[in-house]
């Protein structure tokens, strides 16, 4: 891993240093030129840029400032979280096994069920938070690749990165995590031995509900999978615009001190939670009642993320009364922007198990004492 003599909060609030060149301003150009300049000689330029679809230079720079945060070899970003997940998949043979966390995003889980089932690839679901039960998986099965995601969106589950990471290396595989909830700021899982990390930019990296983005770090810049995914987007094209890539830098920013209030504000809620008499379970990891808090207090660090589930009593109709009363918190999907949200997560996926009183919250960098109080009137004291 690299280590960087600067801290992020550094790297994110100069945007690793970048500036525009040309005018001296402090924030970089937006670069929309499709193609590029070739001189007399019929040479490229000083950067080697050609054609957009290979060479964004506005995208260039998120992967600079992400790859430094995440203490990567290199990142790609893509113009969708979802398209960063096709991108991995695509890279894997007919005939290949993988495993996947079971519960994580269902987005995820819904689109590699049908490319696995298309693709003639086998797929195995296992709990990965039970290290055991994913040891003996990746014993059994030895997949080609292991996809795990922590704390898991919505059930806050907490995955042990490093012990995964083994026992997939073990039986010859890679593992890839989802960090989407946290973002590097609160857990680098490269450093635990994860081989690739995906993100959707759209929720935390960018923080703002106004960009949809993903991406994707590696360990190793020189592996034959990197070259595969570096490869399928250069010919396939699913390239972030310059745009949407400025934005998000922008965004990228303000990311740690961002995390670090979501995760504080969330920390206050969920202990507000823990106490109510109309909730009968929270989910959080920082919550020392939390199955997973220790493996999460040694994994993460400077906070627990800005992602809860809490389970009010009484059912759909209690939770979905409960929603209807919020003032604050906007009833709306996503996660990771400075705006609260909430979200009745079983009347998105009836079929995935999820108790039927279950609402998971986005908490943002609102003022806490706020937060507390719509939920203190949605819920009655
Ligand atoms: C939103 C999300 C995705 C998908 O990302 P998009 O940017 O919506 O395509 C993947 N994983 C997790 C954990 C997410 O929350």
């Amino acid at each position: 891993m690299t280590d960087d003599p600067l801290k992020p909060a550094t790297i994110a609030a100069q945007a690793a240093g970048h500036v525009d060149d040309l005018t001296r301003g402090v924030v970089p150009a937006i670069h929309p030129a499709t193609t590029f300049l070739r001189d007399e000689a019929y040479a490229t330029g000083p950067d080697g840029n050609v054609y957009s679809r290979s060479h964004a230079p506005n995208a260039r720079m998120v992967e600079d400032v992400l790859a430094r945060l995440e203490g990567a070899a290199e990142t790609m970003v893509f113009p969708s979280g979802m398209a960063a997940v096709a991108a991995v998949f695509r890279t894997l043979p007919a005939g290949a096994c993988v495993l996947v966390q079971s519960q994580i995003y269902w987005g995820t889980t819904a689109w590699i069920r049908d490319f696995c089932t298309r693709r003639d690839v086998t797929l195995i679901e296992v709990e990965a938070s039970d290290t055991d039960a994913f040891t003996a998986a990746c014993t059994a099965h030895r997949p080609a690749l292991a996809w795990v995601e922590t704390p898991s969106n919505p059930w806050l589950r907490i995955v042990d990165i490093a012990a995964c990471a083994q026992a997939v290396h073990d039986a010859g595989g890679l593992l890839v995590a989802d960090m989407t909830t946290v973002t590097p700021v609160l857990t680098r899982a490269l450093d635990f031995g994860a081989d690739l990390v995906m993100h959707s930019a759209t929720k935390g990296l960018n923080g703002h509900s106004d960009v949809l983005a993903g991406a994707l770090a590696t360990r190793d810049g020189g592996s034959d999978t990197w070259a595969a995914i570096r490869a399928d987007r250069d010919m396939a094209g699913a390239v972030l615009g310059p745009f949407e890539a400025w934005l998000l830098l922008r965004g990228m920013r303000t990311l740690p001190l961002r995390m670090e209030r979501m995760s504080a504000n969330a920390q206050a809620l969920a202990e507000y939670l823990a106490d109510h008499p109309r909730v009968e379970a929270v989910l959080y990891p920082g919550l020392p009642t939390h199955p997973g808090h220790d493996l999460a207090a040694r994994q993460m660090c400077g906070g627990f993320g800005p992602l809860l589930s809490f389970v009010v009593r009484g059912g759909a109709e209690a939770a979905l009364g409960a929603v209807g009363r919020l003032k604050l918190f906007h009833r709306a999907t996503s996660l990771g922007g400075v705006e609260s949200l909430v979200e009745h997560r079983h009347t998105i996926e009836p079929h995935t198990g999820i108790p039927e009183g279950l609402l998971r919250l986005s908490v943002g960098i609102e003022d806490a004492g706020d937060l507390r109080d719509d939920l203190a009137q949605a819920l009655g004291q």
